[in-house]
């Protein structure tokens, strides 16, 4: 196996959890949605399924996050949506600090992988600023590419073709960190990538998909994969 000497990280689940904050952005912004004129129908239970389902067809890529929050106003009534896209953004960035928890040893991994000369990038798919305030939340040092901002999802060859070019590092020394099976692994797979799954979760490895060079179940078990020491190229 050729030596790591770069490491691209998926950020969600990965380096950190971040509870379900753009739910909660949601959910704030209904006290609005009615003293706005608009129509809040439905239990909080069916207003929680109606955001999930929203932010899950996001998340899939089929429309931006501030398309989002436009939707959400104009199903509730509300076919003006630019305060609401202001006020989504800004509760949802606003409450990182309080909502992100950092995966259990994210920190000294990091400091670890710094001190043996490894190159670092988040590849993530989300939208700005919130992903790069997560990043800097969990104490990330290098560069954070977004899928917003990189104009590439995840898994498109071309989104890990983007962190190569930022890690500065050839595709056979070069490995990709994360959670999801589908856009993680088989992704940085197909780009000829090494991969490694963190199944923090304890979860099963789905059997349709190809399988990760390495399983790790904690973070810092990262390292067992990591020379101690990169050579300066
Ligand atoms: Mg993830």
């Amino acid at each position: 196996m050729d030596a790591i000497q770069g490491i691209g990280f998926d950020l969600d689940h990965t380096l950190a959890i971040d509870n379900h904050l753009e739910r909660v952005a949601f959910l704030r912004l209904l006290k609005s949605v009615s003293s706005r004129g608009g129509r809040v129908l439905g239990t909080l239970s069916d207003q929680i399924d109606g955001i999930d389902r929203l932010l899950q067809r996001q998340r899939n890529g089929e429309f931006t996050i501030d398309e989002a929050v436009r939707l959400f106003a104009a199903e509730r009534g509300l076919p003006n949506g630019d305060w609401f896209v202001e006020s989504f953004r800004e509760i949802a960035v606003g409450s990182v600090e309080e909502f992100l928890v950092s995966l259990p040893g994210v920190d000294q991994t990091m400091e670890e992988l710094q001190k043996r000369g490894i190159q670092v990038a988040v590849l993530t798919n989300g939208w700005n600023p919130l992903q790069k305030r997560k990043a800097e939340q969990v104490g990330f040092r290098g560069p954070v590419l977004v899928s917003s901002e990189i104009g590439e999802r995840k898994p498109s060859m071309a989104a890990f073709e983007r962190l190569l070019h930022v890690l500065g590092t050839e595709t056979r020394h070069t490995c990709y960190v994360g959670d999801d099976p589908h856009d993680d692994i088989t992704g940085a797979q197909a780009a000829g990538l090494q991969t490694v799954w963190i199944d923090w979760e304890g979860r099963a490895y789905p059997d349709n998909v190809p399988r990760p060079t390495h399983t790790i179940r904690a973070f810092p078990e990262l390292l067992e994969f990591v020379p101690q020491c990169v050579r300066a190229s």
